[in-house]
């Protein structure tokens, strides 16, 4: 049988506790030691130890610790301002999506009003038209013969890795653009706002109608 590797249905989570050896047969905590090894390896870099240890805490500090209860207290955009001075950064970078732009702004200035220096770069930065990687005139959202920008995530990658941000925020960026940012970009990137143009910007709610108004994403593909 092909490896399979299924934590997203596994019946006995165990990795969390203190008897991570007794998952599943496939449990990757069991059959993948050398790649554990390898990650446990990398942080033991300096660089990354802090990273990891400094977003560990950041995790730690958005609970209080309430009589009625363990309580989360920090919207994510305050999580990444308080991460970032955690780990002495100066310089941030937004990479958004023009269709984002007034949510960009918005960072922009919370940002800045906590002290850093921000560089912002739109999506269509640089004018490119979409014939340049193969779009025909009826793939154009706005029809054929209309002038479109093409989303440009590596040039909005490579103007921050010139500015020598520390940390990334992607904002909206579209599914694809997203990951050719990450792939490009120099700085470690974290995501403010995911796009999903149905559901304001909040993906997992598509998830969460699945057995409900948006059953049809339990279509089976043949
Ligand atoms: S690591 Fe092992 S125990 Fe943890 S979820 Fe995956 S299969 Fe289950």
């Amino acid at each position: 049988m092909a490896e399979r590797i299924e934590c997203a249905t596994c019946a006995n989570v165990v990795c969390s506790s203190e008897d991570s050896d007794t998952g599943p047969w496939n449990c990757p905590t069991r059959t993948k030691k050398g790649a554990i090894r390898a990650a446990v390896g990398e942080y033991a870099k300096p660089e990354i130890r802090a990273f990891a240890r400094q977003a560990s805490i950041q995790e730690f500090e958005c609970y209080m610790h309430l009589p009625e209860g363990v309580t989360p207290r920090n919207p994510r955009v305050e999580e990444i301002a308080q991460f970032a001075k955690k780990m002495g950064y100066g310089k941030l970078g937004i990479a958004f999506c023009g269709g984002l732009r007034k949510e960009a702004a918005i960072l922009d200035a919370i940002l800045k009003k906590r002290g850093f220096d921000v560089a912002s770069v739109c999506c269509s930065v640089g004018g490119v038209p979409k014939e340049t990687i193969g779009i025909e005139q009826d793939q154009k959202i706005g029809g054929p013969g209309v002038w479109e920008t093409m989303c440009n995530p590596i040039a909005q990658a490579k103007i921050l890795n010139e500015l020598g941000t520390e940390l990334n925020i992607a904002v909206g960026l579209c599914v694809g653009h997203d990951a050719l940012f990450f792939k490009y970009a120099d700085a470690p990137t974290t995501v403010l706002i995911a796009k999903d143009r149905v559901f304001g910007h909040n993906p997992v709610a598509a998830l969460y109608q699945s057995e409900s108004y948006y059953k049809k994403l339990m279509r089976e593909d043949r």
